[in-house]
């Protein structure tokens, strides 16, 4: 298994998932803190995750 990287969005910092990671998993860029969501593993991409609660309803 390999390790698995992509770059922060934010910061673009090397980001490493663990091949246990899963799709979905918050996970703290390491440089700058932010919460990222893992949306793919192959290939390794992540996104910010939305820092507001959910708030849908008007
Ligand atoms: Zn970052």
């Amino acid at each position: 298994m390999e390790d698995m990287i992509t770059n922060c969005p934010s910061c673009d910092a090397e980001i490493v998932f663990d091949d246990d990671a899963e799709e979905g998993e918050i996970i703290e860029c390491p440089e700058c803190g932010i919460e990222l969501e893992i949306v793919s593993l192959d290939p390794a991409e992540v996104q910010e995750a939305a820092e507001e609660e959910e708030d849908w309803s008007e």
